[in-house]
């Protein structure tokens, strides 16, 4: 037997925040961001919940391979461009369109040898500071591509750095708009927090909307909104088993460094889940955790290969638990209950995005139940 651990995907619930995202935005067509391995998922799990989405939008030359080998006919949309020169034949090959955010990306394309022109999405730094053109340079790289025969249609992109947040997107907006105005073409604006939060405006839903954690169920605005709030579902449940149970008295502790001292006599189960298994150490007692789909907390610290979870809320409830009770580390359980993958990650300091993302390589994945 393997240890007791799985993550499973849920194909009904990518397609339930799919048509969320639809919802947010009837008018604009949504990549789906499938980067990072469709964040932890799997490219290839995720594929078929996914599959209504217009287009994908990923980073990594490998990824859009397999996208293409799934079979996927429609556009690809490499969200950092190419990194170097014989990238772009790719491009030419599997008909990717790439973003092109500096000069050195217009310089490739210059060079480059092709018979089909490449459409491309040209990017404007409009205060995140990581990729694009400066607003006052954009005019000029647009004029530069434009002239380029290895160009077909040009479209125009930026992102935003505060749309979950008080800071909000509109001078982003402002800089984006001076300078892109009257250019003919296609835009993308919009994250996630974006689509949900300020898509009600026709220039921020614009073209296409790229959507990313919010069709993996995890709200981009935790904890100011949840991800019922939203009406997104988990996509991914982790969960294990416990291998056995510990009977303490006032006084014990638990675990590396005794973190957790009992002050009276307590029943823990200690469930196949570790650090190892991409749970964050961070997290520490209070973290809340699902025993037989029973919402309690983690006690003492997180071990590589095991935590550790307080039984008395079921002891309370009355509920039989025991060597081989189900633990939901993050998901939902059998019983339908449903712990939010953010919840999780506030505990840890960090957001869903990172905890989905790091999913161990040990840990077997299913799909709907099926291996
Ligand atoms: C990752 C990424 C997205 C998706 O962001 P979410 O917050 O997950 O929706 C959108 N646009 C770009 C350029 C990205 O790199």
């Amino acid at each position: 037997m393997p240890r007791p651990i799985t993550a499973t995907i849920h194909t009904a619930a990518l397609h339930n925040n799919l048509a969320r995202v639809r919802q947010s935005v009837p008018d604009a067509k949504v990549w789906a961001v499938v980067k990072a391995n469709a964040y932890g998922h799997g490219i290839e799990r995720v594929f078929e919940g996914l599959r209504g989405a217009d287009g994908f939008a990923l980073l990594d030359l490998a990824e859009a391979e397999r996208v293409r080998h799934l079979g996927w006919r429609g556009p690809i949309l490499l969200l950092e461009g190419v990194f170097e020169p014989r990238d772009l034949e790719l491009c030419s090959r599997l008909g990717l369109w790439h973003a092109v955010h500096c000069d050195e990306q217009i310089d490739m394309l210059a060079a480059h040898k092709t018979q089909v022109p490449h459409r491309v999405f040209l990017k404007m730094n409009s205060g995140m500071n990581r990729l694009g053109f400066a607003p006052e340079r954009y005019r000029a790289a647009w004029a530069r591509l434009n002239a380029l025969p290895q160009v077909d249609e040009i479209s125009f992109m930026t992102h935003f750095s505060d749309a979950d947040g008080p800071r909000g997107i509109a001078h982003q907006m402002a800089a984006f708009n001076a300078a892109a105005q009257d250019l003919p073409g296609e835009r993308s604006l919009s994250n996630s927090a974006a689509t949900l939060r300020h898509a009600q405006d026709a220039g921020v839903r614009a073209d296409w909307v790229r959507a990313g954690i919010v069709v993996y169920g995890s709200a981009p605005d935790f904890p100011e909104h949840n991800a019922s709030h939203w009406g997104l579902q988990p996509t991914m449940t982790l969960s294990t088993r416990l291998i056995a149970t510990q009977q303490l008295q006032a006084g014990d502790t638990v675990g590396y460094g005794s973190r957790f001292t009992a002050d009276g006599p307590l029943t823990i189960g200690i469930a196949a889940c570790g650090y190892a298994d991409g749970y964050p150490r961070h997290c520490d007692t209070g973290t809340p955790v699902l025993v037989n789909g029973v919402r309690t907390r983690l006690v003492g610290r997180v071990s590589m290969d095991m935590v550790t979870v307080d039984l008395t809320p079921l002891q309370q409830a009355g509920v039989d638990v025991g060597f081989g009770s189900e633990v939901t580390l993050w998901g939902r359980a059998s019983n339908g209950v449903a712990l939010s993958i953010d919840e999780v990650a506030q505990a840890a300091g960090t957001v869903g995005y990172e905890l989905m993302c790091a999913l161990a390589q040990r840990v077997p994945v299913v799909v709907d139940g099926v291996a």
